[in-house]
C-alpha cells in the first residue's frame, strides 16, 4: 500500500472521478451474509435446557452488557439450583470478548457465526436480545466460539480432602477428615464463580459466596464474620452439615461442587476462639430489654434462638435435661465426625453473648411448663426427637434389643454398653425404616433367654398398584441374621409429656407434630416450638428454625420504649 502523503492538497477535479464507475459492470452482494470463520465470535446462542439462570455470565461481564430476565414459565427451584432467569445481551455494549462463554458453568452459552443485524430507527430495542439456540433471527448459522478445555474458566476438580485410613479408624474415635491447609483452601476458594446459587439453597441463606471470597482474599476473620451472620453452629456445620448448598452449586453441573462446608470449617479453625467470640458479639445490644424468655432444650434450634434473642438484649435461660448442652449434635453425632471440643467452642460463643444454660433440669419433672409460663414473657420448646421407635416385633422388649439413639447416648457418656461380638441393625433410610417397622420379623431368643439374632422375610414389593405404601413379604424366603445384639434404628419421636394432658388437648396438632405458624408459634400465644420436633431433619434446618422463632418471639414480646 502506498504511503499517505499528508502534504497532498488534492484536486478540484476529484469529485468527477466518480464518473469512472459508470462504465463498470454492476455487482450484486448476496442477501445472505457470507459464512464467518469457524471460531467466529458472533451473536450469542444459549441452550435454555442447559442454562440454570445462575447469572455468572452477567457477573463476569465488565461492559455490563448482560441483564438477567425473569421468564415466568421456566422452572424455579432454589434447592435444585435452578432459577427462572435467562441472560439478555445488549449489543450496544457487548464487545464479543467471549468471557461469558468461557465462564458459563453449565456450558450452555456460546457464540455463533452470525454477525449481521440492521434495523430501522423505530426498532433499536432489537439490539437487546435474549439468546436462544436458534440464533438472532431464528436461523441457525452454526456455532462459532465455544468453550474448550483450555479456555474454560471454571476449575471442575475439587481440592482433595485427606482422611484417616480405614485401618487407623478402628481403634479410636479420632476425627476422620483432616481439613484443608491454607494453600488448599485458597485453591478451592478460587474455584467459586460467585453465582450465589448456594445462598438460595441454604435453609439459613448462608453468605457462602462472601465467605469464600474472603478466604480467597486471605481474610479469614472476615470469612468468620460472614459465617456468623447466619449460623452460630459454625464449627458444627463446617463439619457435619448436610450441605444443601453444594447440591445447588453451579460448578457441580459439570464438575465437583465447591467444598462450601469444608471451607467453612477451614475459616472457623483458622481464627482463634477468643477472636471468634469478639466477632460473634459485634452488634449485640448491651442494654437489657427487661424481657425474659425461657427455652426448653439446648440443641441447635433452642440455642440458635437463644443466641439471637440474647443479642437483642433479652434475658434468655435455656433448660436442658441432660448434663451437657448440644442435643443430638453431642449425643447422636459420633466424635469422629464432630469432635466435642469443636461443639463446645460453638456453645461457648453462644454463652458469651449472655445466654444462661442450665443443665440437668428436665422441664415437666423438675419445673413445670406452667411455672415457666408465669415466670417468663415467652416460652420456646425445642425438644428434638429423643425417643427411639421400636419395631414391636416379638421379643423386641429383650434387654439386648436396643434403640440406636439410646445406645449412642450411652457411648457418648462413656458408659459400658456390653459391646457384643456381633450385632444386627434394623433400618437405614426412610423406606427401609418404614418396612422394618411394619415387617413381620422376630427377634430370636434361645432356651437360656439369650438373644441370638433376627428373623426376616424378603420384601416382595413396597408399594401397591395404586402407588400406596403397602409392603408385601415372601414368607418362603426366610433369613436368619445371627447377632448378640439387635439395634433398632428406625426413627425417633418427640417426648412431649411435659405439656401435660390439658395443654396437649388444647394445642393444635398436625400429623402427630405440634402445629405452628411460619414463626414457630403454637396455637397458644405464649408458646413457641422449633427444630426437629416440628420440622427437621438436620442441624442447618434446626438453626434456620431457631432464627425464625427468635424473630417471632422478639416481635411478640416487643422492646420497652426506654431501650429502643
Ligand atoms: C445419630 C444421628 C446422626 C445425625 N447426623 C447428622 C448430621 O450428620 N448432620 C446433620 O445436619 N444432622 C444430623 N443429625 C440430626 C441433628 O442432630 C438434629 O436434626 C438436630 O440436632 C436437631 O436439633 P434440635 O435442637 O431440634 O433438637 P436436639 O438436638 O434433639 O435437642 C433437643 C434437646 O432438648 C432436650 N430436652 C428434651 N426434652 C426436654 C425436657 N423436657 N426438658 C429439658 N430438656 C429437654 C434434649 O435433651 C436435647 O438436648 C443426626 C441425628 C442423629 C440422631
Ligand atoms: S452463566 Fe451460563 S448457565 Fe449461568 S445464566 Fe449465564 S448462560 Fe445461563
Ligand atoms: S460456592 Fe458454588 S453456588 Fe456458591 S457462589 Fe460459589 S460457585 Fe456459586
Amino acid at each position: 500500500m502506498a504511503d499517505i502523503d499528508f502534504e497532498d492538497k488534492g484536486s478540484v477535479l476529484n469529485p468527477l472521478r466518480a464518473w469512472a464507475f459508470l462504465g463498470r459492470k454492476p455487482v450484486t452482494e448476496p442477501l445472505e451474509p457470507r459464512l464467518a470463520s469457524l471460531n467466529y465470535r458472533g451473536f450469542h446462542l444459549n441452550d435454555w435446557e442447559k442454562c440454570i439462570g445462575c447469572s455468572t455470565c452477567q457477573k463476569v461481564c465488565d461492559n455490563a452488557a448482560i441483564t438477567m430476565v425473569r421468564i415466568p414459565g421456566l422452572p424455579q427451584d432454589p434447592v435444585k439450583g435452578v432459577r427462572n432467569e435467562r441472560p439478555a445481551i445488549d449489543y450496544g455494549r457487548c464487545c464479543w470478548c467471549g468471557l461469558c462463554v468461557d465462564i458459563c458453568p453449565t456450558g450452555s452459552l456460546s457464540l455463533s457465526r452470525e454477525y449481521v443485524h440492521t434495523c430501522t430507527d423505530d426498532q433499536l430495542s432489537s439490539y437487546f436480545v435474549l439468546p436462544d439456540p436458534k440464533g438472532m433471527h431464528g436461523k441457525y448459522y452454526g456455532h462459532g466460539w465455544t468453550k474448550t478445555a483450555d479456555s474454560d474458566l471454571v476449575d471442575l476438580v475439587r481440592q482433595p480432602m485427606a482422611e484417616l485410613e480405614p485401618q487407623a479408624r478402628s481403634a479410636n474415635f479420632d476425627e476422620i477428615v483432616a481439613g484443608y491447609d491454607d494453600q488448599q483452601a485458597l485453591l478451592e476458594a478460587s474455584r467459586c464463580v460467585q453465582c450465589g446459587m448456594c445462598h438460595d439453597a441454604c435453609p439459613t441463606h448462608m453468605n457462602a459466596p462472601e465467605y469464600i471470597r474472603a478466604i480467597w482474599e486471605g481474610k479469614v476473620e472476615e470469612a468468620v464474620r460472614w459465617i456468623y451472620e447466619t449460623n452460630p453452629f459454625s464449627h458444627v456445620c463446617g463439619r457435619v452439615c448436610t450441605h444443601r448448598c453444594e447440591d445447588a452449586c453451579s460448578v457441580g453441573r459439570r464438575g465437583t461442587p465447591i467444598a462450601i462446608r469444608w471451607l467453612k470449617r477451614y475459616a472457623m479453625d483458622a481464627v482463634p476462639h477468643e477472636r471468634v467470640k469478639q466477632i460473634a458479639a459485634a452488634g449485640r445490644l448491651t442494654h437489657a430489654s427487661g424481657r425474659r424468655v425461657a427455652i426448653v432444650g439446648a440443641g441447635p434450634a433452642g440455642l440458635t434462638a437463644a443466641f439471637d434473642l440474647a443479642r437483642k438484649g433479652h434475658g434468655v435461660t435455656v433448660f436442658e435435661a441432660l448434663d451437657k448442652p448440644g442435643g443430638m449434635t453431642r449425643w447422636g453425632i459420633p466424635e469422629y465426625r464432630l469432635p466435642y471440643d469443636k461443639l463446645d467452642q460453638d456453645i461457648d460463643v453462644i454463652r458469651s453473648v449472655g445466654v444462661d444454660i442450665r443443665c440437668n433440669v428436665r422441664i415437666g419433672r423438675d419445673i413445670t411448663l406452667e411455672q415457666l409460663r408465669s415466670d417468663y414473657d415467652a416460652v420456646l420448646i425445642a425438644l428434638g426427637l429423643q425417643t427411639g421407635r421400636s419395631t414391636r416385633v416379638p421379643n423386641s422388649e429383650h434387654p439386648q434389643v436396643r434403640k440406636s439413639v439410646e445406645l449412642l447416648r450411652q457411648v457418648t457418656a462413656g458408659e459400658d454398653i456390653g459391646t457384643p461380638r456381633s450385632a444386627v441393625v434394623i433400618g437405614g433410610g426412610n423406606v427401609a425404616m418404614d418396612i422394618a417397622r411394619t415387617g413381620p420379623q422376630e427377634c430370636l431368643v434361645d432356651a437360656q433367654g439369650r438373644l441370638t439374632g433376627l428373623r426376616t422375610w424378603r420384601v416382595k414389593a413396597i408399594f401397591d398398584e395404586q402407588g400406596r405404601f403397602a409392603p408385601s413379604y415372601d414368607s418362603d424366603d426366610e433369613r436368619i441374621h445371627p447377632g448378640e445384639m439387635v439395634v433398632e434404628a428406625i426413627g425417633q419421636a418427640s417426648d412431649t409429656s411435659l405439656l401435660g394432658d390439658a395443654l396437649t388437648e388444647k394445642l393444635e396438632w398436625r400429623r402427630g407434630r405440634l402445629d405452628v405458624d411460619a414463626g414457630g408459634r403454637t396455637s397458644e400465644p405464649w408458646l413457641w416450638a422449633a427444630g426437629d420436633m416440628v420440622r427437621g431433619p438436620d442441624v442447618v434446618n434446626a438453626v434456620a428454625d431457631g432464627h425464625r422463632v427468635a424473630a417471632s418471639i422478639h416481635a411478640h414480646i416487643g422492646v420497652p420504649e426506654t431501650v429502643r
